[in-house]
């Protein structure tokens, strides 16, 4: 089993996938990483999705990646005596920490360091800013606002305040409990939203104690703003268009996803772009001609990969939306136009050994003779440096770390593959030709390019490149050492 396509497909699951036979199927259309979303179900449901994606493992024989969503300092309105509120323009409507269920003029907004940053002028933003509030007047324990665009609120609808920085702790007490769950548990990728600093994300990992990598949510403008300092301690990046677009203008979007995406390319740390992508697949089974352009943009622009939120956790086609973005993919990557851009955009980055060999491997593997480029890793390192080359030819990630197998199914053209530790280089090849050819990627005539790192089994120590034929008799003959 091996993919047609570089970029990767994260599957988010929920209520509409939560069983094998679902779950199976959304692996078989195309979803390389599954996403639990923390903000929905109990840790049961959880650690049920968890269990079903391991057991895929182990019956189909491949990786995959499990990413954990942590809800974060998510603000949400109390609820209301009748589920919900309809507000018009021009209504006033006040926000205050009483626990008594909302009305048509009142809800609790159980949050005391909001209206401490709050001040007059300042917006209020409800359900994914469809729902729009301005304050006019607001004390420690109230706003009491008026409606600019109206609609209705329901129960624990969210709140944005973009107008103002608000101290909140970037792991709340639910989301410490979120990730030592799902810690334990054994997930691949931790996400944390509404990052605000480096320092969030340095408190998340002190605490994931190396047990997951950690991908940082890229929604509010304190985080574009110190879009270098976050990235430099982030495992990896998502940029987190539903809050960004609520936020920011909805229209300054595009270009900071543009260049979010450069940004983690140049530094060899995954990106995923996130949200809405196929929006109309929750209820209809074909996308719209703009969800399909806005998925084949993220492609273009070298995401390592795109994401499925409620359509492939509550809509009603989650394989058929998998197998959209699937088809999209491979009709982007076999137009030349795409290789252009992602050429263009390499930046040439060699500061390192490891660097050179990296690159100097995707000259090599981009000859006619050469059918695919091979990294014997313990870490993964090596295998997103790869990854960033972009090279024509497939990627084959080869390890004995079962972590390091599942991590690296994020990352651009990546197909992972086990294998024993090894002592010596030459079984690195003896595995990387097998690899090729068990998978489709080489045939016995053909050559392929291998780097690893002597001495084995320390990370970072890339510095060996041969071109081997993937003949394992050839190999012998070659070098019967
Ligand atoms: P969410 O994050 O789905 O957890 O809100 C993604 C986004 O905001 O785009
Ligand atoms: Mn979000």
């Amino acid at each position: 089993m091996r993919r047609l396509r570089n970029v990767k497909i994260v599957a988010t699951l929920g209520p509409a996938s939560s069983d094998y036979k679902t779950i199976r199927a959304l692996f078989e259309a195309g979803a390389d990483v599954f996403r639990l979303n923390m903000s929905h179900g109990t840790h049961d449901e959880q650690r049920a999705r968890y269990d079903i994606i391991r057991q895929i493992e182990v019956d189909t024989g491949r990786p995959i990646a499990v990413l954990a969503d942590l809800q974060g300092p998510k603000l949400r309105v109390g609820t209301f005596a009748a589920s919900a509120a309809d507000l018009e323009e021009g209504d006033k409507f006040r926000f205050d920490l009483d626990k008594e269920e909302g009305t048509n003029h009142r809800v609790c907004l159980p949050h005391p360091e909001i209206f401490a940053a709050l001040e007059p002028g300042a917006s209020l933003l409800v359900n994914d800013g469809k729902i729009r509030l301005k304050v006019e007047d607001c004390g420690p324990d109230f706003a009491n606002c008026v409606v600019t665009v109206g609609g209705t609120i329901s129960n624990r609808k969210g709140v944005n305040v973009p107008d103002v920085v608000l101290p909140l702790a970037a792991l709340s007490e639910k989301d410490k409990k979120d990730l030592e769950f799902a810690c334990s548990m054994g997930v691949d990728w931790l996400a944390l939203s509404f990052v605000q600093r480096p320092e969030d994300v340095l408190e998340a990992k002190a605490l994931a104690k190396g047990r997951a990598q950690v991908l940082s949510k890229i929604e509010k403008p304190a985080a574009v703003k110190a879009f270098a300092e976050i990235l430099e301690v982030s495992d990896g990046i998502m940029v987190a268009r539903g809050d960004l677009g609520v936020e920011l203008p909805v229209h300054s979007v595009p270009p900071i996803q543009k260049s979010l995406v450069r940004k983690c390319r140049a530094a060899a740390k995954p990106v995923i772009v996130a949200t809405q992508m196929l929006e109309s697949m929750i209820e209809s089974p074909m996308p719209t001609r703009a969800e399909v352009s806005d998925v084949a943009t993220a492609i273009y622009e070298g995401a390592d990969a795109v994401m499925l939120s409620a359509e492939s956790a509550a809509g009603r086609y989650p394989v058929e939306a998998v197998s959209t973005m699937d088809n999209v993919a491979q009709s982007v990557e076999s137009d030349p136009t795409y290789r252009e851009v992602i050429e263009a955009s390499r930046k040439a980055n060699r500061q390192t050994v490891a660097d050179g060999i990296v690159a100097a491997a995707r000259e090599i593997a981009e000859t006619t003779e050469v059918a695919a480029l091979c990294c014997y890793s313990q870490s993964g390192k090596t295998v997103a440096l790869v990854g960033r080359e972009r090279p024509r030819v497939p990627i084959i990630a080869l390890s004995p770390v079962a972590a390091t197998l599942r991590k690296v199914c994020l990352y651009w053209g990546v197909h992972s593959v086990h294998c024993d530790y090894l002592e010596r280089f030459k079984s690195a090849v003896v595995n990387a030709a097998r690899a090729a050819r068990d998978y489709g990627y080489a045939s016995e005539t053909d050559q392929i390019v291998v780097i690893a790192g002597v001495p084995f089994n320390v990370t970072g120590s890339t510095n060996i490149l041969r071109v081997a034929p993937c003949d394992e008799r050839l190999i012998y003959s070659q070098d019967p050492e």
